[in-house]
């Protein structure tokens, strides 16, 4: 196994892979900008390499000062988290290139996933079902609208290198395209240098349901469920959910092993996310994420498996410790996400924390480098912490979750935690009622105090 690893984020993902590695015995090297130096992830692992200043592009996202950190201390193995360089095909290829594992996919799957265009073909290929849309790109309007001919408005333009729901724009009528179709290049061009964009049919009221996949280097793949992640705001998740309320059994059997095949036969390596919209009973594609995920702990409390440590035994080339029939599923858990934001104006809201309590007790789990007397920065995202519950059925999750919020304490900064105290008294939340717009229709029709 790894002797050293070098954890290249910050936050709760760092104190989570800190945790993974040191129940496997392996050693740590955190590193931060100097606006994380007394951060608790930091002094929970055995070393610490200040990479830099506060902004990211000059820490976080800084490839050399991460692989002088690994050089200088002798790290084996790096794992990127989620965000930052986590989907860096290049830093992938850097870190192997100075003879490092990279804790993650090939870099050739992480390029493939990163183009949406040539995603969307690949994994249409090997059988995932894909939402409707243009054959690759649309090169102008002339063939943009002969598109949308064959498959009809609402239309969805979304860019090829799209990200965090940018470059995306609705198209309702043949008089919308035109502007959607400019509107969508100029974001895209501007966020991320490449104004490609295609065209989807737009679903109305989908869920997103996601499937956790994790594959090792002799060929087992397996999945591990699904998470329905359909409370949104501003396409950013808010609370996740494992199993969804809404499927069956058949449903739920039949996507994860269409998805577990697909990915076995793209040779995919590591764990990885595939996600799909679900609508009148059907699966369509959205995009795979190539990394661990912010709300991977609710299929840990479901299954029982420690995602990270199969990630880093993968990366070290050892076999999945389990197969696709050892796994049960179990209960039902929710993960909310506490981000220090005013609970309605979702206004950021870094400083102190004055005050912090914890909530426990059995089935309760925080994931949270947070602690009294943290100074939250004001250069990161907002994620303080991740409130995870996990219960005999549905019903008991939501009481626990319940319990859960009210027993936390943060103090000194605005958190989202009321904002769920009030969600779960709503009935369309409490049925498992609910599709990606449920969230921001609600918030607009309820007045803010
Ligand atoms: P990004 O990489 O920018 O996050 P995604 O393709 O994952 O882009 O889409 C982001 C969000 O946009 C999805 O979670 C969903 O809410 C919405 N979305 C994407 N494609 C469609 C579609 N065809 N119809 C309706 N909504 C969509």
């Amino acid at each position: 196994m790894f002797e050293k690893v070098l954890i290249a984020n910050r936050g709760e993902i760092a104190l989570r892979i800190n945790r993974a590695c040191k129940e496997m015995g392996i050693a740590t090297v955190a590193v931060h900008s100097t606006a994380d130096a007394n951060a608790m992830w930091v002094r929970l692992a055995d070393e610490s390499v200040c990479i830099g200043p506060p902004p990211a592009a000059k820490s976080y996202l800084h490839i050399p000062a991460i692989i002088t950190a690994a050089e200088i201390t002798e790290a084996d193995a790096i794992h990127p988290g989620y965000g930052f360089l986590s989907e860096n095909a290049k830093f992938a290829e850097i870190v192997e290139q100075h003879g490092m594992t990279f804790i993650g996919p090939r870099a050739e799957h992480i390029r493939l996933m990163g183009d949406k265009i040539a995603a969307k073909k690949a994994v249409a290929e090997v059988g995932i079902p894909v939402v409707p849309g243009s054959d690759g790109g649309v090169a102008n309007d002339a063939e943009a609208r002969k598109v949308a001919k064959s498959i009809g408005f609402p239309l969805l333009v979304k860019a090829a290198a799209g990200g965090g729901g940018r470059g995306m724009k609705i198209a309702r009528s043949a008089e919308q395209l035109g502007e959607a179709l400019s509107t969508a290049r100029a974001e895209a061009k501007a966020a991320f240098g490449d104004d490609a964009v295609y065209l989807e049919k737009y679903l109305e009221r989908p869920r997103h349901i996601e499937i956790q996949v994790i594959a090792d280097s002799k060929g087992h793949v397996a999945h591990l469920g699904e998470r329905d992640c359909s409370l949104q705001r501003r396409h950013q998740k808010i609370l996740e959910e494992a199993p969804s309320p809404a499927l069956n059994a058949d449903q739920r059997a039949q996507i994860g092993e269409i998805t577990a095949k697909a990915i076995k036969k793209l040779g995919y390596l590591g764990v990885g996310t595939v996600e799909y919209l679900f609508e009148d009973g059907e699966f369509y594609f959205i995009e795979m994420n190539t990394r661990l995920q912010v709300e991977h702990p609710v299929t840990e409390m479901v299954t029982g498996i420690d995602l990270v440590r199969e990630q880093i035994r993968i990366a070290h080339g050892e076999p999945l410790s389990f197969k696709q029939g050892d796994i049960r599923f179990s209960g039902h858990a929710i993960e909310c996400r506490i981000n220090a934001e005013h609970p309605e104006t979702f206004a950021p809201s870094p400083g102190m924390i004055t005050s912090f309590h914890s909530p426990g007790g059995l089935g309760v789990r925080l994931d949270s480098a947070i602690y009294a007397g943290y100074q939250i920065p004001p250069y990161y995202d907002s994620l303080i912490g991740k409130l995870i519950v996990h219960g005999r059925d549905r019903n008991d999750c939501m009481m626990r979750l319940r319990r859960a919020l009210d027993e936390m304490v943060i103090l000194g900064v605005d958190t989202t935690a009321p904002l769920f105290l009030r969600l779960i008294q709503e009935a369309d939340v409490l049925d498992g009622n609910y599709h990606i717009h449920w969230l921001e229709e609600h918030l607009a029709a309820s007045p803010k105090e």
